[in-house]
């Protein structure tokens, strides 16, 4: 085996430590990587790959990156899903005896980034810890290492619930004990597409004690310690802005599991992924990016207890009315940053003085908001204003110490307010008198040496100098000058007088931007005892920004203040919240919904793209958009409180998982009526199209029959087997409905108005004609239709079943509206009764033509 220089094994042996990430190797000014992770990152980052000592029997793969340029080829790794480790150098080269000393110095993995260019403003990035238990509970811990925020919750159903669970926040990082049984870590990556991490050491260290003070349960701790220690060995630093973790107590939120999360498409489309779309696109009008945080957060989460889903209510009316001081609200809100993150980022120290001074303008805004709020004089708004503590001292000490407009680095002077800091002062003094001085020197040089051009400068290497071009160096006195420098065309000297000079001046310098330096780290230091107050701020005003984007959107939209009954559900002229967006111009049809407890079964018929499917969403996001304290789009709504909502909607295929549309449409079926209550809302769109007509029929009749039966659930049921429309007659509480089409010349036209009772055609063929398939496809399909239509009535006929009513309803009502459009001719009455009497089935082709031939015939002689 080839032996490896000392530096290759100090680099193996902290490989060894990483397996799992890139380890991002510091020599000199770049961050270098070796064997396999060169070849790797050669590839994910398109650099050049190269070798190690080439002259070697086995050269080591090797590839490198400027460390000035680290950031965005980490940004491209993490978002790819990997680990990089960063290792520096932790010893001076220069002092160093032997190998440089070198240590990974953090970890940073998808899930515990902090750096704002890889963080997305509006969005939170959380990591999540899972542990399991004996019992058979599991624990997830999530935290969002740039906010600070904790959250834990138990979930005693099964693993189920946490893929449930999970899916209710973004997460990008998983933190699993390696005892976690394979099935279940494969189901993680599969179905979440998270990083997976390890962690076994759950000891929960005394550092974080006051974090974990409100936790009793063994359980908590387990889960919240693995997720702290993992978050501390990746980050190696002091982590001062964790808050306290809070208890997510699911059951105190309606609950929507995964399926009607991703169908009723309420943070982001099912097809484009995008928030585009998407229910959350319709009402983040949120000013500040902590604010479309906390909107997202609700939206995830809506309230169940009507009093907290009421003060939200009561505030947004207030800012409703208000709009004057909205406004007002909303201007202010503009110049407030991103106070929780920033918070974040002073505990982590990676601030600069540009940072502070952004800390320093939001704070400044506080006094403002509260005026504005007291002005709208409404008790929930009141009691925000009184939350909004104003940190004066904090204020004050920025105010004094920065500079309105300081540079980016901290390390070279100029952040510091004059008056600050009395010996800083005294250099900034002498530093400034200094150059004083040789602005007054030059000029008497010029003067005495009658060399208009003379002027002193200034460089790194030489110092201060006076530079004379060579046309001019007769003119200097002799022995006064010492040369230093000779250019092309100039001579630079200096004497010792501008050296005593430059000697004070350089020192002055020197010592002042050491000293704004050490200052800055000192402002920072005091300002991380105030994070407590900055983060409670920023909670405030997140909520305030959420609550006045409520009241605008509300306005916008001609949304309205819903509320809660414990009998019936009765929403007047409801709309859809995106879809009447989309459409912009007005045309959106608006419709009614009444459920109670005598009828909470709605079966809709109706033909395809008629509306249903809309109708259906759009009675959830009304209900979801009450329950987290906004308005809703509706002249009037007095809603129930659902405690779940379940939805089969819209045939996308589970392309991700591999299922079949059918397979997937079982399976949230089962998870419905597995969990549903009395107080649960069930949207089941079109169920049993995956398979045949027989099969699928009875499935959705048996399910519909099931849910009426033994759930009770408010339930709506969109199909297109018109033989459900019978059930109405067996089932007590299963009331029909129907989206309104009309037969226009052949053409169906939709009037997405939704009456009582059942519809009479599914007009599947005219729609295909709206897509325009070729003619002669369309009068075949026509002539195939009339045929199985025939077919079916004489079966059904025969065998007497209870569904032959509905067609030949169908039939008769077909039989009614032509002859009732012919009334006022007798001549095409005439000819539609021959037509209808005759029966093809009895006639040889040869008959059928002669018949046709003769019915033209007469057809004709009308004309
Ligand atoms: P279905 O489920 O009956 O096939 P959809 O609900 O998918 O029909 O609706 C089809 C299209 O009809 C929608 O994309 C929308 O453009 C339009 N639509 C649905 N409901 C309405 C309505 N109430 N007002 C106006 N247009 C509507
Ligand atoms: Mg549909």
């Amino acid at each position: 085996m080839a032996k490896y220089t000392p530096m290759m094994e100090q680099y193996l042996q902290i490989k060894a430590a990483y397996k799992d990430a890139f380890l991002f190797f510091r020599l000199g000014d770049f961050y270098e990587m070796f064997f396999n992770d060169a070849i790797e990152a050669a590839r994910e980052l398109e650099i050049t790959l190269t070798k190690r000592d080439p002259g070697q029997k086995e050269p080591i793969p090797m590839c490198g990156i400027p460390y000035h340029a680290a950031a965005n080829y980490i940004k491209i790794l993490v978002e790819k899903g990997y680990k990089v480790a960063i290792c520096e150098q932790v010893e001076d080269p220069k002092t160093a005896k032997g190998v440089v000393k070198r240590e990974v110095v953090q970890l940073i993995t998808p899930g515990t980034v902090m750096e704002s260019t890889m963080l997305t403003e509006g969005e939170n990035n959380y990591i999540a810890s899972l542990s399991h238990f004996e019992d058979g509970s599991f624990v997830i811990a999530y935290n969002d290492l740039s906010t600070g925020e904790n959250r834990l919750a138990l979930i005693e159903e099964g693993f189920e619930a946490v893929i449930h669970e999970f899916y209710n926040q973004p997460i990008r990082e998983v933190v699993i004990p390696s005892t976690l049984p394979e099935g279940l870590q494969s189901q993680l990556q599969t179905r979440l597409q998270v990083t997976l991490s390890y962690q076994d050491e759950v000891k929960f260290s005394a550092e974080y004690r006051d974090l974990s003070e409100n936790l009793n349960d063994e359980r908590l701790m387990t889960a919240f310690s693995r997720l702290l220690n993992y978050v501390q060995d990746t980050q190696k630093r002091s982590l001062d802005h964790l808050k306290q973790a809070e208890i997510i107590n699911r059951k105190n939120y309606l609950s929507l599991d995964m399926y009607s999360k991703r169908n009723l498409e309420l943070t982001e489309t099912i097809m484009k992924k995008g928030k585009q779309g998407s229910l959350l696109w319709v009402l983040d009008k949120t000013v500040t990016a902590m604010g479309s945080r906390m909107l997202k957060k609700w939206l995830e989460r809506p309230l169940l207890h009507k009093e907290k889903i009421e003060e939200r209510l009561d505030a947004v009316s207030a800012f409703y009315e208000h709009f004057l001081e909205r406004d007002t609200l909303r201007e202010t809100l503009k110049s407030v940053y991103d106070l929780e993150r920033l918070a974040g980022r002073i505990a982590f120290g990676n601030v600069n003085a540009r940072d502070l001074q952004q800390l320093k303008v939001s704070l400044e805004k506080i006094p403002g908001i509260r005026e504005t709020l007291n002005q709208i004089d409404q008790k929930e708004v009141v009691n925000l204003a009184n939350d909004l503590h104003y940190p004066e001292h904090l204020v004050a000490l920025l105010n004094e110490s920065l500079v309105d407009e300081p540079p980016v680095s901290i390390k070279e002077g100029s952040i510091i307010k004059d008056g600050y800091n009395e010996q800083l002062d005294t250099y900034r003094y002498a530093s400034r008198n200094g150059k004083q001085w040789i602005a007054e020197l030059e000029q008497r040089e010029k003067q005495e040496t009658n060399i208009k051009s003379l002027k002193i400068g200034y460089n790194r290497v030489f110092g201060y100098y006076i530079e004379v071009t060579r046309a001019n160096l007769h003119l200097l006195p002799e022995n006064k000058y010492e040369r230093k420098q000779t250019l092309t065309n100039a001579e630079r000297f200096i004497t010792p007088e501008l050296k005593e000079k430059e000697q004070l001046i350089l020192e002055a310098e020197e010592k002042s931007v050491e000293l704004e330096y050490q200052l800055f780290l000192e402002i920072r230091e005091k300002i991380k005892g105030h994070i407590p107050e900055i983060q409670y701020l920023a909670d405030i005003v997140s909520r305030i920004d959420v609550l006045q984007t409520f009241a605008t959107v509300s306005e916008v939209n001609n949304f309205k203040r819903p509320s809660f009954s414990t009998e019936k559900l009765a929403i007047k002229n409801g709309r859809h919240p995106v879809i009447e967006q989309v459409m912009r111009d007005g045309n959106f049809v608006p419709n009614d919904v009444e459920l109670d407890a005598e009828k909470n079964v709605l079966l809709i018929t109706g033909p395809n793209m008629s509306g249903k499917s809309t109708y259906m969403r759009q009675l959830a996001l009304t209900v979801i958009m009450g329950q987290i304290g906004c308005f809703v789009p509706c002249d009037e709504a007095e809603l129930l409180l659902f405690d779940q909502i379940f939805t089969r909607i819209g045939a996308a295929d589970d392309l991700v998982s591999g299922q079949s549309t059918f397979m997937v449409e079982m399976l949230e079926a089962n998870h419905a009526i597995s969990h549903a209550t009395d107080k649960s809302l069930i949207l089941l769109d079109e169920i049993g199209r995956g398979t045949s007509t027989y099969d699928g029929m009875a499935l959705a009749q048996a399910i519909v029959e099931y849910i009426h039966d033994n759930i009770h659930a408010k339930t709506l049921f969109s199909t297109h087997y018109h033989e459900l429309t019978s059930l109405e007659n067996s089932l007590d509480r299963l009331k029909n409905i129907h989206v309104r089409a009309e037969e226009y010349e052949g053409n169906v036209v939709f009037l997405h108005q939704i009456k009582e009772g059942a519809a009479d055609e599914s007009y599947g063929i005219h729609v295909a004609k709206l897509a325009n398939l070729p003619e002669t496809l369309i009068e075949r399909a026509n002539l195939i239709l009339q045929q199985l239509e025939g077919e079916q009535k004489e079966t059904k006929a025969k065998e007497e079943l209870p569904a032959s009513d509905q067609l030949s309803f169908f039939v008769e009502e077909k039989r009614e509206t032509s002859n009732s459009r012919s009334e006022n001719n007798p001549i095409d009455t005439k000819l539609i009764k021959q037509l209808q009497e005759l029966d093809l089935f009895d006639m040889t082709p040869m008959d059928a033509m002669n018949t046709l031939y003769q019915l033209q015939k007469e057809a004709k002689s009308t004309k």
